[in-house]
């Protein structure tokens, strides 16, 4: 996954925690190779190299991930999409970055979403139409592999643990446990903590444009990119998402940096169990924006290095992301 993890597990003694933190590293590894698209072999390879028009049937775990991932594009309005490798190759994020040219552009977004590229989770199985058209995992893979961890973890009953994968966190707690803290980053300064999260039984996911992407003729193309338009989505700050599931955290983060903050925050509010905040760059100054439901996780106490924060002032009307919810 191009990350580094950083495991902390309590468990009944030093063997026992030892073992629980191996096991869950293992199962972090597995989804590694699970899920990578960074390899020219393994269960994504087969589905991305597939011939067009074929139907591919994937090993059955990751099926339902990836059905999974299409249910998220549909509930998003496919501000996340899976199906988005078109778009990576035309900007070359996996190399050093281009601006490809209009016509370019369009001819990517044909091999962009479920008419490129089709999950069918009734079949089991995912069909490519056209070439060129491949399936992104880096969207939601940390979330899927958190949560598959976060069950290695519990199966052995720890009583504490803490998974960070750069860009998302899940805290485990026993009943009685205090939470974790948490720190969340100022989006441009990342030694600078502008957040405080508790976090019990639940995984923190953020996304946004500044950190990682490649600098073209000076032009910043961030990796997050807007399926609907084809374009990196603009830089603007970094939303969090807080939720019991890793893999919504992952998928909810990166759709809600794709709509921005207006559309992201009206979106978000009616989201009962997941908390969202919005840092939102205005030069030096942050503004801070977070529904009601984040209001459980956040801190309210300022950090050790407070940067003027202001609160949102959204007069966006709510329109609830489409409730799911199991
Ligand atoms: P995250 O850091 O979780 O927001 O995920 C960003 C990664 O997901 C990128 O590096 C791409 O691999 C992939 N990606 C980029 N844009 C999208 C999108 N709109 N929907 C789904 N995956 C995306
Ligand atoms: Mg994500």
């Amino acid at each position: 996954m191009g990350t580094l993890m950083t495991v902390s597990v309590r468990a009944h003694d030093r063997t026992a925690s030892e073992s629980a933190a191996e096991a869950a590293i293992a199962s972090v590894e597995r989804y590694d190779r699970l899920l990578t698209t960074w390899s020219a072999s393994g269960p994504m390879a087969a589905v991305n190299s597939s011939r067009p028009g074929r139907a591919v049937r994937p090993e059955s775990e990751l099926m339902v991930l990836l059905g999974e991932a299409e249910s998220w594009a549909e509930r998003t309005g496919r501000a996340f999409d899976p199906g988005v490798g078109a778009l990576v190759d035309a900007w070359n994020l996996r190399g050093t970055g281009r601006i490809p040219a209009p016509r370019e552009l369009t001819a990517a977004l044909h091999r962009v979403g479920p008419a490129a590229i089709d999950i069918d989770p009734q079949a089991g199985t995912v069909t490519r139409h056209v070439d060129g058209a491949w399936l992104d995992t880096g969207g939601f893979g940390k979330g899927a592999a958190l949560r598959t961890a976060a069950g290695t973890l519990r199966a052995r009953c720890v009583r504490r643990a803490l998974l960070d994968l750069g860009g998302q966190v899940l805290a485990i707690t026993a009943p009685g446990e205090a939470p974790w803290t948490v720190a969340v980053a100022h989006p441009a300064r990342r030694d600078t903590q502008v957040a405080t999260l508790h976090l019990a039984n639940a995984s923190a996911a953020t996304s946004g444009n500044g950190e990682r992407g490649v600098v073209v003729h000076g032009v910043r193309v961030g990796h997050i990119l807007d399926p609907r338009t084809g374009r990196p989505a603009p830089w603007w700050g970094s939303v969090t998402v807080v939720s019991a599931d890793p893999l919504e955290a992952d998928v909810l983060s990166t759709a809600l940096y794709v709509m921005g903050p207006d559309e992201g925050l009206a979106r978000a509010r009616d989201l009962p169990d997941v908390g969202v905040l919005f840092l939102v760059a205005h030069g030096d100054a942050l503004e801070a924006c977070r529904n009601e439901a984040m209001g459980r996780w956040l801190v309210e106490a300022s950090p050790d290095e407070p940067v003027p924060l202001r609160a949102c002032s959204s007069s966006t009307p709510s329109s609830p992301l489409e409730r799911r919810y199991r």
